[in-house]
C-alpha cells in the first residue's frame, strides 16, 4: 500500500524509514525536503541515495490536497477551497498582516459542535480530517506564496486551528501535526506562533498541556451558563467554571502566560454592557486579577440560517472599554477578506448544504486565479 508521507510526524517518518531498512537521519532529511523545501517528488531530493529514491517511489508519496478554487481579497488575504472526498470541501485561509503571515487551518470537514453563530456549525459534521490533510493545508500554502511571491524564506509565521471543525475533537490527527509544525526540520514554527481553538472540550485542552502545549485560544462567546448553553452546545457538558479551571491549569504549560477568549459580538444577545461586567466577575481571580486572559471580540458574519445579527460598531467599542477598564487586554479583530467570504465563521459558507457541496464544487472550479502581480501587496514574515 502506498503511504503518504504528509501523514508522517518526524517521527512517524522515523519509523516508516526504519521499516524500509533506512536510518533515522534519512527520516530528517526526507522530512526537510518534504516541509522545507516542498518537494513531492522523490527525484528532487538529490541528497537520497537512488536505491532509497527506488523504495519510496515503490511504496510512498507527497499527496497534497486538491484545490478545488482559491479566492484572493483585495486586502491580500486568500482562501482555497480543498477537495476532501466524499463530497466534502474544507477552506484554509492565509491572512497577511504587516508583521506575519497567518494561515487558518482547518481540523474537521464540518463540526459536531454546532456553535448557533457559525456556519461551519450549521453545516453538520462529516469526518475528521487526517494528520495529512491538516498538513497539507500548510504544506499547499507555504510551497504556493513562496513560488508567487518569489521568495525562499518562510512566509507563514503563525498558524491558527480556527478554521472549520473542533480540533479538540480530532485530537489523534492533531498532535502529529502540531508537531509537524513545530519541528526544527519542518516548519519551525514556535509554539506561540501556533494556536489551537477550542469551544471547551476540557478533558482534551489537559492532555494538549501535556503533549503539545501551544498556544491556547477557547471560544467563550458567553459570561454566564445559560447563555453558552444556548450559543455553545458543548456548554452543557463543560460549564464555564470547568472551563476556566482547565484554561487555569493550562497556563502553567502554555507557552504564553495568558489564554485568548474569542467573543463573537452578536446584537442584543451577548454585546450588552451588563455582559462585559459579567465577564469582568467571571474571569476575575484572587492574586491574578484579570490578567491572565485577554480578549478577541469578533465581529460577526451573519448568514441567513442564524438568526442573529452583527452587533453595531459603537457597541462593540463601549464594550471593549469595559473590559479594557478592568484591565482586561482588548481587541477587536478586524474584518479580513470580506468580499470573498474568508471571515471566521463563513468558512462553510460555500458548503452549508451537505447534498449539493459537489456541485458547489463544480462551480468553483471556474474561479480564476488573480495574476501573480496581486501578490505584491501580501507581506510575509518579517
Ligand atoms: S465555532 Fe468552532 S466549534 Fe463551534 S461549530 Fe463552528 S467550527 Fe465548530
Amino acid at each position: 500500500m502506498t503511504v503518504n508521507l504528509l501523514d508522517y510526524d518526524l517521527e512517524g517518518l522515523a519509523a516508516f524509514c526504519d521499516r524500509l531498512g533506512e536510518k533515522r537521519f534519512r527520516a530528517t532529511q526526507l522530512f526537510r525536503w518534504i516541509h522545507q523545501k516542498g518537494a513531492s517528488n522523490f527525484d528532487e531530493m538529490t541528497d537520497l541515495a537512488k536505491a532509497l529514491r527506488d523504495k519510496l517511489k515503490a511504496s510512498a508519496c507527497v499527496q497534497g490536497l486538491e484545490v478545488t478554487a482559491q479566492h484572493i481579497s483585495s486586502d491580500g488575504t486568500i482562501k482555497w477551497l480543498f477537495d476532501v472526498g466524499g463530497g466534502n470541501a474544507i477552506e484554509t485561509v492565509f491572512i497577511p498582516e504587516d508583521d506575519r503571515g497567518t494561515l487558518c487551518v482547518s481540523s474537521q470537514a464540518g463540526c459536531a459542535v454546532a456553535c448557533r453563530f457559525c456556519s461551519t456549525g450549521h453545516q453538520g459534521f462529516s469526518r475528521n480530517l487526517t494528520t495529512g490533510e491538516i498538513v497539507s493545508q500548510l504544506w499547499f500554502a507555504e510551497r504556493f506564496l513562496r513560488q508567487h511571491l518569489v521568495r525562499q524564506d518562510r512566509v507563514i509565521s503563525n498558524v491558527v486551528m480556527m478554521g472549520m471543525g473542533e480540533p479538540l475533537q480530532n485530537y489523534a490527527a492533531l498532535i502529529p501535526a502540531l508537531r509537524v509544525m513545530l519541528d526544527d526540520h519542518g516548519y519551525g514554527l514556535s509554539r506561540r506562533r501556533v494556536t489551537v481553538s477550542t469551544s471547551g472540550v476540557v478533558p482534551m485542552i489537559d492532555r494538549l498541556a501535556v503533549d503539545c502545549p501551544v498556544a491556547l485560544a477557547v471560544s467563550l462567546h458567553a459570561p454566564n451558563d445559560a447563555l453558552r448553553d444556548n450559543l455553545v452546545p458543548l456548554n452543557r457538558k463543560y460549564p464555564i467554571a470547568e472551563l476556566l479551571d482547565a484554561c487555569h491549569r493550562y497556563l502553567e504549560h502554555a507557552p504564553r502566560d495568558f489564554i485568548t477568549f474569542e467573543y463573537c459580538m452578536l446584537d442584543g444577545v451577548n454585546d450588552q454592557p451588563e455582559h462585559a461586567r459579567e465577564l469582568i466577575e467571571l474571569v476575575r481571580v484572587r492574586n491574578k486579577g484579570t490578567a491572565w486572559c485577554k480578549f478577541n471580540l469578533i465581529p460577526f458574519n451573519p448568514f441567513p440560517a442564524s438568526g442573529l445579527t452583527r452587533s453595531p460598531s459603537a457597541q462593540v467599542i463601549a464594550f471593549s472599554r469595559i473590559l479594557g477598564e478592568a484591565g482586561i487586554v482588548t481587541t477587536i479583530r478586524k474584518t479580513r477578506g470580506d468580499d470573498i467570504d474568508a471571515a471566521c465563521g463563513q468558512l462553510a459558507g460555500d458548503v452549508q448544504d451537505r447534498t449539493r457541496v459537489g456541485e458547489r464544487i463544480a462551480q468553483q472550479r471556474t474561479v480564476m486565479l488573480r495574476p501573480v502581480a496581486a501578490f505584491d501587496t501580501v507581506p510575509g514574515k518579517s
